[in-house]
């Protein structure tokens, strides 16, 4: 029997595959079920000194994701040293990844669209794993879709459910449990699950935090995408119910996508402005491994070129707004938050390019393993890499 930690974007597929395979598999989940239109309430607490988004749910941070679903750069894969290229192919099927049709882009999508192109960018539609036949645009993608448009973890958990797979919910992992170098099962609290196969996907922050009890160096590196909003005032837009990140610039070190945060309304509320009047953009960056996971707080530090990235981006993003009509006086900018946690145990360092840590018999499945940032959106990198796993344990077994 197979023992997977979290049944979010790497522990559900690695799950669904294994099952398919019709090997025993049980999925170990510290979070409640919800469904998807109020997965908003298992946001976790901000851990001290950092805004770090992620939901403790059955499906994890999936489903407040905004359906953003890219394929990494060829250099980001042989950074890996690994090849995945057959299952990107696998994955667009079933999330069937596409653009959303042309009446899903708002009016606020399009003028900065129109804008960026104007300036000399070249943006393109965001490709999604959104039903377009279920989707009512309402920007409420990052709070948990109302409509249940998006692909979920909870799909693939589902489909793994069909082949017999066993789903214990609220109930964490608080220890492995190892014998001379081999996994023998985990612990939550005092319960004990057995198994010789022990695959970890409870995420980048737990996951090392899991590790650094049985003496592996995990948590020496941390990545989370920086980003920021920066928006301003243009009236009656409703940009904020719109399909956030509809559209995307990428660039060698980061993306820029159309999106509004009510933290740009905190600060132009107080003049008479409503939520439906603010357009903005998102400045997302690859940043540095530049941090640390420690038993009880994150520590992350902007470096200089982090810092750097964030100014050129977001004076970018100021001159697309102002471009597409928005106030120049009005524009404000979010502070700096994440929301892809990753690389804090990754390939070649804690685990090998098997997946498996120096612990016989325990993997990893979750953006722990992420060598560095892609600077894209994660999921589909982590699906294709929990898809080799589940490859590689079926094999063996
Ligand atoms: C607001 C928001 C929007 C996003 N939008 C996108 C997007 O559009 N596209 C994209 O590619 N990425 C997006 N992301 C990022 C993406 O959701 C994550 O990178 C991805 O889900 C990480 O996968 P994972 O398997 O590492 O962790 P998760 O998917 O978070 O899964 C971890 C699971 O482990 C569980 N868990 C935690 N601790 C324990 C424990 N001790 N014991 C048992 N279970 C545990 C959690 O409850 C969770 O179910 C977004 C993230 C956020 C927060």
């Amino acid at each position: 029997m197979v023992l997977v930690v979290g049944s979010g974007a790497g522990g559900s597929t690695v799950a669904m595959e294994i099952a398919k395979a019709g090997i025993e598999v049980t999925v170990i989940e510290k979070g409640p079920i919800v469904s998807t239109g109020k997965a908003h309430k298992c946001y976790q607490p901000l851990e001290p000194c950092i805004d770090l988004l992620n939901t403790v749910c059955v499906g994890g941070s999936t489903l407040v994701s905004a359906g953003n679903a890219i394929v990494p750069s060829e250099k980001f894969i042989e950074s890996m040293g690994i090849d995945l290229s057959k299952y990107f192919s696998e994955i667009k099927r079933e999330l069937n990844i596409k653009a959303l049709p042309d009446s899903y882009f708002g009016k606020g999508t399009i003028k900065i669209m129109e804008a960026s192109s104007k300036l000399g960018f070249s943006i393109q539609k965001m490709p999604k794993f959104i039903n377009p036949h279920k989707c009512k645009p309402c920007g409420k993608c990052a709070l948990g879709c109302p409509q249940n448009a998006k692909w979920t973890a909870l799909d693939y958990l589902k489909e793994a459910e069909k082949y017999g797979a066993n789903i214990i919910t609220e109930t964490p992992v608080t220890d492995i449990i190892i014998e001379k170098g081999h996994i023998l099962g985990v612990k939550s609290y005092e319960k004990i699950f057995e198994s010789d196969t022990v695959i970890l996907a409870p995420g980048a922050i737990s996951t090392p935090r899991l590790l650094q009890k049985v003496g592996l160096n995990a948590g020496e590196e941390f990545f989370m995408d920086t980003f920021v909003t920066v928006g301003g005032i243009m009236k009656d837009i409703g940009f904020n119910e719109e399909v956030q990140m509809n559209a995307l610039i990428e660039f060698e070190e980061y993306i820029i996508a159309p999106h509004y945060s009510s933290l740009l309304f905190k600060q132009l509320k107080n003049q008479g402005n409503k939520e439906a009047d603010i357009l903005g953009l998102m400045v997302k960056i690859k940043d540095e491994s530049a941090g640390r996971i420690e038993p009880d707080k994150v520590v992350k530090y902007n470096t200089l070129n982090d810092v750097k990235l964030l100014c050129e981006a977001s004076t970018k993003a100021g001159a697309i707004l102002v471009e597409a009509g928005v106030d120049p006086k009005s524009i404000v900018s979010s502070p700096p938050r994440g929301a892809h946690p990753g690389g804090t145990a990754p390939i070649g360092k804690i685990v090998d390019r098997n997946l498996e840590t120096q612990i016989k018999g325990l993997f990893i499945s979750d953006a722990s393993v992420l060598p560095q940032s892609p600077g894209i959106p994660p999921i589909v990198t982590i699906i294709a890499l929990a898809k080799r796993l589940a490859k590689h344990i079926i094999s063996k077994t």
